[in-house]
């Protein structure tokens, strides 16, 4: 399985440089998820060493999305949206952070979850790591505990996986 992500990741994975900004290499994992046995085996990779240890599954705006729904479909669980800033209609809760190439605002609804409810987190890319701990710390606000975080490619040298030392990281692929 884990040999099997990373194949399709290096053959699918689109580097495209200077996007969004000027010395930025954006991984562009869309070909992988449009790509019907790639995407079914990212979705397996991810949650695979969590199995039986989350009752939900939380995806981060937009990309997680994607990753978010599909491995709660797969894992009989629900699906919990946390989003860029100004888009989510009830009290949320809300975690400023930097990004490799700006700063941005996620929010979360108040009252998606039960409390204590264990979540996988997810997102496509980890750069800095400064998106998942923000995700992490809305989740943990919002009364739920982080079972694990796990994204599909991880960026090394940004200092993403410090940023979540504290958490269990699953990264199918680094680069
Ligand atoms: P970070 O918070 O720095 O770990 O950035 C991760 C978030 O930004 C994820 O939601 C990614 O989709 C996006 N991102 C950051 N850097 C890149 C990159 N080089 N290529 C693709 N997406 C990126």
């Amino acid at each position: 399985m884990g040999l099997e992500a990373q194949e399709a990741i290096d053959r699918l994975c689109v580097v495209v440089p200077d996007v969004p900004s000027a010395g930025i290499l954006f991984r562009d994992l869309t070909p992988v998820f449009s790509d019907a046995a790639a995407f079914r085996t990212i979705i397996d990779a991810l949650s695979e060493p969590f199995a039986g240890e989350f009752d939900a599954v939380a995806g981060v705006e937009a990309r997680g999305f994607l990753l978010a729904g599909a491995v709660a479909y797969a894992t009989g669980t629900g699906v919990v949206a946390i989003r860029k800033a100004g888009k989510l209609p009830r009290s949320v809760y809300r975690e400023a952070y930097d990004l490799e190439y700006g700063q941005a605002e996620l929010e979360i609804h108040q009252s998606d979850l039960p409390a204590g409810a264990r979540v996988l987190v997810l997102d496509d890319v980890l750069a800095t790591g400064g998106t998942l701990a923000a995700a992490c710390a809305l989740l943990e606000r919002a009364g739920a505990v982080v079972a694990a975080c796990a994204v599909v490619l991880e960026i090394d040298g940004l200092g993403g996986r410090d940023a979540l030392a504290e958490r269990t990281l699953h990264t199918l692929h680094s680069v």
